[in-house]
């Protein structure tokens, strides 16, 4: 729909909404809509299909409606930063922002993804992340933003491992001053996942049409260790089931889509998110 018909429709209400191409899978809405009627909120919020060219218009109307805040995904995080009038350090940091507040006009930049996941993990599988060795697989945008937040939680180190190493030895070049940060060839995935605490899918591999494929063995993790997956699409993937079989911990990336949306709600309205009333949302509609 186009967005001043949107806001006619819904004039009087806080108006919210994602941005990205494709959009049309986005959870986002029944997401947060499920949270504004939870909190009794006058609030809409509703999903945009805006093509890369159709931005720098879509972000003046953004301004011209008086749009309350977005939300930013693929392809928009990078470029949609040169539209915004400030941007939260970490999001600086990060070189993406995936959430926007409306303040009275001036719009802020954030990126809620790494907090999110990070959130997660720890209500979810590990309480605590301090001297914890961390395996990540996968080196491209959100095992950027995982990374950058997983170091402030002072693990003992991250290894990195990915398909194109150049990629990895990028990603821990630019965040090589926020702790330890090392790279290992895919060949030696298995001898670093042996003794690791918590091991981090955050590739594609596994998700869902090609549910039947594992980046990683359960059996190269010890026994306790977390296995992560950001994929939520199987809720839980072949790898985390199978580490599951091994004596780990199970931990799927629902969470992190429900905390990333979480922390966005928290900036938009001050309120605490009904964190139990998303996740019910979301699931509903994925399962
Ligand atoms: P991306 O920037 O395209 O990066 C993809 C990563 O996966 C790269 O490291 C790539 O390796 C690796 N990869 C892809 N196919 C592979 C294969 N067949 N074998 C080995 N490695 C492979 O994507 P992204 O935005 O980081 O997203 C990655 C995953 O995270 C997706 O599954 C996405 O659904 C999930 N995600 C979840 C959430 C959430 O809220 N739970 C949020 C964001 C993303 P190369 O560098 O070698 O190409």
């Amino acid at each position: 729909m186009e967005l001043k018909r949107w806001q006619e429709e819904n004039n009087g209400a806080d108006l919210y909404c994602v941005i990205g191409d494709p959009i049309s899978q986005s959870k986002s809405p029944l997401m947060h809509n499920q949270a504004f009627q939870e909190l009794g909120l006058n609030a809409v919020y509703g999903a945009f299909q805006v093509k890369d060219n159709e931005l720098a218009d879509f972000m003046q109307k953004v301004r011209e409606y008086g749009i309350a805040g977005l939300n930013v995904t693929i392809p928009h995080k990078l470029n949609v930063m040169g539209f915004l009038d400030e941007i939260d350090q970490d999001a600086q940091e990060l070189g993406a922002v995936n959430t926007i507040v409306n303040r009275d006009g001036k719009l802020i930049g954030y990126n809620t993804d790494g907090i999110g996941y990070v959130r997660s993990l720890k209500e979810e599988a590990i309480e605590s992340l301090d001297g914890k060795h961390i395996v990540v697989i996968g080196a491209g945008g959100a095992a950027r933003g995982i990374i950058h937040a997983l170091l402030k939680e002072k693990p003992d180190r991250i290894l990195i491992v990915n398909r194109s190493i150049d990629r990895a030895e990028q990603l821990a070049a630019s965040l090589k001053h926020n702790g330890a940060i090392a790279v290992h060839p895919s060949e030696e995935l298995q001898k670093v996942c042996n003794d690791a605490d918590v091991v981090i899918n955050t590739t594609s591999v596994g998700m869902y049409p090609n549910e039947e494929e594992q980046p990683a063995q359960g059996e190269w993790l010890k026994a306790g260790a977390v296995a992560s997956d950001l994929i939520y699409n199987p809720l839980y993937t072949r790898f985390v089931l199978d580490a599951e079989q091994h004596g780990c911990l199970k931990h799927g990336g629902l969470g992190m889509f429900i905390y990333q949306g979480a922390y966005a709600f928290e900036y938009w309205t001050g309120r605490q998110a009904p964190v139990d009333v998303m996740r019910k949302a979301v699931l509903q509609a994925l399962t």
